[in-house]
């Protein structure tokens, strides 16, 4: 593997900085990227949104679409340099799940109705989406999920629950899969659908994380309708439009490139930072830590790029991309812990406190990293996917 950049990928790249470092500036007080900023406040919010306007007036929305539905065709590395450098100036305006999930999904399995009516609105950036897949039994095991669509006339009727619904509070539209079968084995018998959410017979109840703070929800159906013709691909192949459609960000850049970013603050802040009279980067035990988050930055990084560059060559990496997700997501564990324990007190202090420092960050990091494991398949069943696919160990 080569890892330079072409001189195009130089160029996308360059024009990728500008635009986000002109973005970051506009960042409303106080402002300190993720999630939690996104759906904390109105003006957060609106932010976003006005981001998302801008992404869309450039194409960069849609980067790898095929042109025919608004796409620029770029490939696996345009669009990790684009999530690497977005993530870094921690700018907002990607809702997470359209362009990632929904889109290519409906690309590759829904009609053409499908695709002339929600293609175009998702590269507009005009809408948010949610995702209704867990249920409180059905997590790891996904395809275990009870809620139940029953046909009726020109809809399905949904009733049931989901749970851990990121962001239903500021969607407009979620994405859910639902049993359609009651018989079938039971990856056979589940329909994926798309909806408006501001329907009736449907409710959203917050799920807060310890310091009260809002990412997640729980998401009632009872006797909610929704149209056939938001059935995305066949009804009752709803899991296996789930497992070949989705285009997750698989190399995990975007949190790669956060902790970079987070790192080099870090160490900023060590060396303005006096402590019984001197720098704390001066204390080997300080710069030791720091190292070794370089370090395994670094080697994340390569890996990041290892796996776009697979995909870029048209292979399916299960297994490389579970690695990514297991590693970064604990490096981002150990990182939040590092960061507390090198700032002290400081550090554990929220955002607004005149004694926080790095606006409370890694208050907030320390609260979600651990989630940061379970969401998307949490690092047991990375584990097991890297030693089936990976190693084709038995199961
Ligand atoms: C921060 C966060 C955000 C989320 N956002 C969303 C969202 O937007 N939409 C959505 O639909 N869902 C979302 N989820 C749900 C997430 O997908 C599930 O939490 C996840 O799949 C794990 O399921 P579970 O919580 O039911 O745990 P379980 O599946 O019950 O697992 C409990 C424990 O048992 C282990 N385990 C389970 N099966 C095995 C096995 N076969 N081998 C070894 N160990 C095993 C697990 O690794 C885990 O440690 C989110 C979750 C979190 C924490």
């Amino acid at each position: 593997m080569d890892f330079r950049l072409t001189a195009e990928q130089e160029s996308l790249k360059r024009e990728f900085e500008e635009f986000f470092a002109r973005e970051e500036s506009r960042a409303p007080e106080g402002w300190s990227g993720g999630l939690f900023a996104i759906f904390e406040s109105d003006e957060n919010w609106a932010y976003h949104r006005s981001v998302a306007e801008r992404l869309a007036e450039k194409g960069w929305l849609s980067l790898p679409w095929p042109k025919e539905y608004g796409g620029k065709e770029h490939s696996y590395i345009e669009q990790l340099i684009f999530n690497e450098v977005k993530a870094y100036h921690r700018v907002p305006g990607v809702d997470m799940w359209g362009p990632q999930i929904v889109a290519p999904s409906i690309l590759e399995h829904g009609s053409e109705e499908l695709k002339k009516k929600w293609l175009p609105r998702i590269a507009r950036g005009e809408i948010n989406w949610c995702q209704g897949w867990s249920e409180p039994n059905a997590g790891s095991d996904l395809a275990s999920l009870t809620t139940k669509a029953v046909e009726d006339g020109d809809d399905f009727v949904i009733n049931g629950q989901k749970i851990w619904t990121t962001g239903a509070h500021r969607a407009d539209h979620i994405f859910f899969l639902a049993r359609t079968d009651q018989n079938a084995p039971k990856h056979r018998g589940i329909t994926y659908f798309v909806s408006e959410i501001d329907k009736p017979g449907i409710t959203i109840r917050p799920l807060l994380y310890m310091h009260k703070k809002r990412e997640y929800n729980e998401v009632f159906f009872d006797n909610f309708r929704v149209p056939k013709k938001n059935v995305v691909g066949q009804v009752n192949q709803g899991w296996y439009v789930t497992m070949a459609g989705i285009n997750f960000e698989r190399s995990m850049i975007g949190t790669v490139a956060e902790l970079k970013r987070g790192l080099e603050e870090l160490v900023e802040f060590c060396k303005k930072t006096v402590h019984h009279g001197r720098p704390l980067g001066e204390a080997t035990l300080v710069r030791q830590k720091l190292a070794q988050m370089a370090i395994e930055l670094e080697a994340t990084k390569q890996w990041a790029y290892y796996v776009s560059w697979l995909q870029s060559k048209g292979q399916n990496v299960p297994a490389e991309s579970s690695a990514a997700k297991w590693f970064s997501s604990e490096l981002t564990v150990r990182f939040a812990n590092i960061a507390i324990e090198i700032m002290g007190l400081y550090g554990t202090l929220k955002e607004g406190s005149k004694w926080a420092r790095l606006q409370g960050r890694y208050e907030d990091l320390c609260q979600a990293s651990l989630g940061i494991t379970i969401a998307g398949g949490t690092t047991e069943t990375m584990k097991n996917i890297i030693a089936w696919m990976g190693l084709k160990l038995p199961r």
